[in-house]
């Protein structure tokens, strides 16, 4: 892309910035019981204070209270929005990234402030403005936009009662970010890395496990009070509720227990096709691993596979498995 489009596209993109994305967005439901109960049965958050009236009622809250995190819920347009949603102006402005090949789009953050509980009763109308979006920005993803939205959200008397600020990133996934690479107008300042995959997290529980992998080794943790064997690591063994434990390198001979092939969202840094197994391992446990060396239709569930621990790119070390 040369320096003159992306003033092009920057001059459209920007005539965005202050607009209301829709007519302010009343709630198809009020703030009501079966939603709290579904909500809190999801999250699996038992405090009496969303469901038990007698403990509400005494509580600092003097009543049931709908969970804080549930403000979104009650505005959002629901399951008619896989369909064919309405083109409002968010979808717009998307769609001019889309056309100049900022086809990807990421969620990165977002940060919500309540200022009152809700009760059953209340009802809450959304209203959201495109508030900013950012200089053209380099990204591990690809070279993209931050656009920032922010929703006002306010109750039946038109008082304030929460504020959501939500960022996504629209960029040029990674074929065009090869491109914006090689490309000499414009683009001699970013280079970006290749994307890479995803990171696992490591937390205090299971780095040792991504360590071993990082030296070519597929370890499954094994408990030392009752010597079974367990996987995705974990502190306490579930059998004998032991938290001492050491850890026994795998054969990597497995076999394909289930599988599926993943096709969208097309993630930057992820061979396609590419297809997802829950592994079998001669030892007993399972692991989640891409399969490799295969098409997707030569899968069957039962197939032997053997791994292989290696490098799918540059920070990355992962057990793939082949078929046997
Ligand atoms: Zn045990």
């Amino acid at each position: 892309m040369t320096a003159d489009e992306n003033r092009d596209l920057e001059a459209e993109v920007r005539a965005y910035v202050g607009r209301e994305v829709s007519a302010p967005k009343r709630g198809k439901d009020d703030v009501n019981l079966a939603m709290i109960r579904h909500w809190t049965e999801v999250t699996g958050d038992e405090n009496p204070v969303y469901h038990d009236p007698e403990f509400a009622a005494k509580s600092s809250k003097g009543g049931i209270i709908a969970p804080p995190t549930m403000l979104q819920i009650w505005s959002m347009e629901g399951y008619s929005m896989c369909q064919e949603p309405e083109l409002d102006v968010q979808r717009e402005l998307h769609k001019v990234f889309d056309a100049h090949g900022y086809v990807g789009v990421l969620g990165t953050n977002t940060v919500t402030e309540f200022y009152r509980d809700l009760r059953p009763g209340d009802q809450v109308t959304a209203h959201t403005v495109i508030d900013n979006i950012s200089e053209r920005k380099t990204t591990g993803r690809g070279v993209g936009y931050f656009i920032e939205t922010v929703t006002k959200f306010t109750d039946q008397s038109g008082a304030d009662i929460g504020r959501q600020v939500f960022r996504v990133l629209k960029f040029k996934p990674n074929a065009e970010t090869a491109e914006a690479k090689t490309s000499t107008a414009g683009a001699a300042a970013e280079k970006p890395a290749l994307p890479t995959r995803i990171q696992a997290p490591r937390g205090h529980d299971n780095a040792w496990w991504w360590e071993a992998i990082d030296q070519g080794k597929l370890m499954i943790q094994r408990c030392k009070g009752c010597g079974s064997l367990r996987h995705p690591p974990r502190p306490m063994c579930g059998k004998c509720n032991s938290t001492a434990w050491d850890a026994i390198e795998s054969s990597l001979d497995g076999e394909v227990y289930s599988f599926t092939e993943l096709h969208y969202p097309k993630f930057p840094g992820y061979p396609y096709p590419l297809l997802c197994a829950v592994v079998q391992l001669r030892e007993g446990t399972r692991l989640i691993a891409n399969l490799a060396g295969c098409a997707p239709e030569q899968v069957f569930i039962g197939m032997k596979v053997k791994g292989k621990v290696e490098r799918v790119d540059d920070k990355t070390m992962l057990p793939n498995f082949y078929p046997a």
